[in-house]
């Protein structure tokens, strides 16, 4: 019998990932590395620098957590929905701040998303329909290898059965000439910003028919949207990072779907980032950077902020890397306060850990629910079961405090 696997390796969450002999076929490198080299770098339960076994560690965490006053737990963007659950009940119980990396990524389009301000469908009906998609800031050719050949540019769609060479409209909106912008070729446009806000005014001027820097790119672009019942703009971190107002921009799209149907879809790149922002979003009503002792959420609660000002005593870091990804002046303040590591692989946050806690990979050997970039829930079976997972070590500590 044929068996298809969910690559966890980001919020394409491709399912159609096969092993046949030993060979990992369909995925992208980034695939083929998480499911060829899981074994490779792995996590051992340590404690201060010393090897222990595995409920030792869980239980030095969870004297650790007993003993903070100012706890921040932080990640889980690459876990489960079912361990994120766990995570956030944890912060409940210990009254403690909790983040991910959305709050620095795509969080705030995906909280405008489930507030109903900005009108969202999914991949497979961009596949089946969409004319025109507009990446932007996003280049999908690095962070999402398989987007444009699965669900955007190249597939043939129920209503667009010749695909790219005549059926899509692609645009490319970047500050620089990203690779992605290079495929815009024929039926395609590649729109250079240096202030995204420009091109956002040029939208809203276009369609009340005023003058504008844009006009004629935005002009070619409505008229090109008129033409189906379905376009899409896929947002990434440029365009995050090159807004100045993002109200402004979610206006921009009601605005345009005066003129024609317009949907949004992050293009953000953890597998499991959006799952973390709608648990939290369901339980608390916001998705990130939350206070569970304050009762909201804000800008000082993100992790990197908490980390700066030294509000914390203690992390619990699942399944991220801050010491690798966040700047040096951040992430070194994780060596004053007590770092717990739960993760299947010995990351550079792990080795600086006081507690390092490993677990299994996500989707390779522990199954559960992830959810897509455009929300659609996916259930993840794992290559071989590893018992000691996320949800068995958050729920132990929390059952242990
Ligand atoms: S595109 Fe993403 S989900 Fe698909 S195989 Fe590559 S890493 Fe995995």
């Amino acid at each position: 019998m044929k068996m298809s696997f969910v690559c966890p390796g980001c919020s394409c969450l491709c399912d159609d990932i096969e092993i046949v002999d030993g060979k990992i076929l369909h995925a992208c490198r980034r695939g083929e590395e998480i499911f060829g080299k899981y074994k490779e770098n792995r996590a051992k339960p340590m404690v201060k620098g010393k090897e222990v076994d595995v409920d030792s560690a869980i239980e030095e965490a969870t004297e650790a957590l007993k003993d903070s006053e100012n706890i921040a737990i932080y990640g889980m963007d690459t876990t489960t929905v079912e361990a994120q659950q766990h995570g956030i009940e944890l912060a409940e119980k210990l009254n403690a701040y909790i983040d991910d990396n959305s709050s620095f990524c795509l969080g705030e389009f995906v909280e405008a998303i489930l507030r109903k301000e900005l009108p969202t469908t999914t991949l497979e009906d961009v596949r089946d329909r969409a004319y025109v998609m507009v990446y932007w800031g996003a280049n999908p050719f690095h962070s999402l290898s398989r987007h444009m050949s699965r669900y955007s540019y190249y597939p043939r769609g129920a209503k667009r059965p010749r695909g790219y060479e005549e059926d899509r409209f692609l645009v490319v909106v970047d500050v620089r000439r990203s690779e992605t912008s290079k495929l815009a070729k024929k039926n395609a446009m590649f729109i250079q910003v240096s202030d995204d806000d420009e091109l956002v005014d040029s939208f809203f001027k276009v369609v009340d028919g005023k003058a504008a820097k844009y006009a004629k790119e935005a002009g070619i672009i409505l008229n090109g949207m008129k033409k189906s019942d379905l376009n899409v703009i896929f947002g990434g971190l440029g365009l995050k990072y090159g807004l100045k107002d993002l109200g402004k921009f979610v206006e921009m799209v009601k605005k345009l779907n005066e003129v024609a149907p317009v949907y949004f879809i992050p293009a953000g790149f953890h597998g499991n980032m959006r799952g973390f922002n709608e648990t939290l979003f369901e339980k608390v009503g916001y998705v990130n950077k939350y206070s569970f002792r304050d009762g909201k959420s804000g800008g000082e609660f993100a992790f990197t902020e908490l980390l700066k000002n030294e509000k914390i005593d203690t992390a619990l870091i699942v399944g991220t890397d801050p010491v690798y990804s966040l700047p040096f002046e951040v992430s070194s303040k994780l060596g004053k306060i007590k770092t717990i590591v739960v993760d299947p692989r010995m990351s550079f946050t792990a080795r600086i850990a006081d507690v390092v806690i490993p677990s299994a990979v996500s989707g390779v050997e522990a199954g559960g629910t992830m959810v897509r970039s455009d929300g659609v829930r996916v259930k993840l079976e794992p290559l071989e079961e590893r018992e000691v997972n996320d949800v068995y070590i958050l729920n132990k500590i929390k059952e242990g405090l």
